[in-house]
């Protein structure tokens, strides 16, 4: 029996776990019972060694389209839907079930994009899973799936839980699926393919690493999983991705088993910065002359003067992208005008808008503080106060 120690896992106090549909549903037999129990055993193992735990679980859907009676292949929207409703009441139980003969009780957190990309409702959503863990609960997190349509859902839960990740502070995020960490080349197909354990950077060249390695029962590839340790390791969570085909998948990674690790940014982000730069969707784009990059590189807000060019249609407070003369993307922020006030006023001096718009609006067109600037060559971000 090991004591309560949690390993390689010891220096990160609250984890997210990331669980793929594949690992805990299979196609004839549904939920895998006995790997579900030996993940709880690995949470509460973790509890005990005084972490606070979230799980981020897939699966709704390959479990409900099972008890539905759905045939193999392609589902339409609607019959998923139907499938998550069905599934997600399941794979709760199971959670619930598992979880309780530990003595932990399991919280149901079903989350749609605009749960973490809209600020109030991102506070709301935080100060809910924050009292869970306070209590002592296990948040059971999954996106909810019967009423998200295309344009307004992750999509994937590796994104989701990179979300899930730096908007509850987490120090690790834990990717469990059936790929077992990043390779320089697609393993199967590319005898050279190396085996890479440690990432200081997502750069284009790791990047380019990631072929896409999905599988039917879930949506996220290796593509997903790149994109969700940008969003974490950004937000100053890091990262590990592992195999979770064997049981106690979380207790191997204590152990120092194989994975691939991504490093935090060592300089995290103030939370308003973390959330903006995270954001998935924008609905514009400011261009910027070389002056104004420079300017926000040093720390300065961004003035209507610098802006050559406004694209897109967005609502004062939006979050939009910030590009360069390059046509590069070099930040995002929270911007202080509408597009219409926007377009009118780009190129301006600052002393100028109330003539063109009738009202004396903020000098700045995003302030420092609501800028998070993406970093350069593979370096950490400086904050710009
Ligand atoms: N939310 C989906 C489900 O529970 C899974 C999405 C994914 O596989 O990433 O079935």
């Amino acid at each position: 029996m090991k004591a309560a120690s949690s390993g390689r896992l010891s220096g990160y106090k609250r984890i997210v776990i990331k669980i793929g549909s594949s690992l805990l549903v299979d196609r004839k037999d549904g939920l895998k019972a006995q790997w579900l129990q030996s993940l709880s055993d690995d949470v509460a193992a973790l509890r005990l060694a005084g972490h606070d735990v979230l799980i981020v679980s897939s699966g709704a859907i390959a479990l409900g389209r099972g008890l539905l009676g759905l045939k193999p292949g392609v589902l339409k929207l609607e019959e998923s839907q139907a499938s998550a409703a069905a599934g997600q009441i399941a794979l709760s139980r199971a959670y619930h079930d598992t979880l309780e003969k530990h003595g932990i009780q399991a919280g149901q957190i079903l989350l749609t994009l605009s749960d973490t990309e809209e600020r109030r409702r991102y506070l709301n959503a935080r100060a809910t899973i924050d009292t869970l863990l306070k209590l002592g609960a296990v948040p059971i997190i999954n996106e909810n799936d019967t009423v998200a349509t295309s344009e307004i859902r992750y999509g994937d839960n590796d994104r989701l839980a990179a979300r899930v990740a730096t908007m509850m502070a987490c120090d690790l995020l834990i990717l469990l699926s059936d790929i077992d960490g990043l390779y320089s080349a697609p393993p199967a197909s590319d005898p050279d393919a190396r085996f890479i354990e440690q990432v200081d950077a997502i750069t284009p060249e790791i990047e380019a690493m990631a072929g896409d390695a999905g599988t039917e029962l879930s949506r996220g590839g290796m593509v997903t999983k790149i994109e969700a340790g940008r969003i974490a390791t950004a937000g100053g969570t890091a990262m590990v991705i592992a195999s979770g085909k064997t049981l106690n998948p979380v207790r191997r990674i204590m152990d120092g088993g194989k994975a691939t690790w991504f490093a935090a940014s060592g300089n995290p982000v103030t939370s308003r910065k973390k959330w903006i730069a995270g954001q998935l969707a924008t609905n514009g784009s400011l261009h910027l002359d070389a002056g104004a990059e420079k300017a926000l590189s040093t720390g300065k807000s961004l003035l209507p003067a610098g802006v050559r060019k406004v694209t897109g249609r967005f609502a004062r407070g939006d979050v939009v992208s910030l590009v360069n003369s390059d046509g590069i993307e070099i930040g995002r922020g929270l911007v202080a005008y509408d597009s219409e006030q926007a377009t009118a006023i780009c190129g301006l001096k600052s002393s100028e808008i109330e003539a063109v718009l009738g009202f004396a609006g903020r000098s700045e067109m995003i302030h420092r503080d609501d800028l998070a600037l993406r970093p350069k060559d593979g370096q950490n971000e400086t904050e710009a106060e």
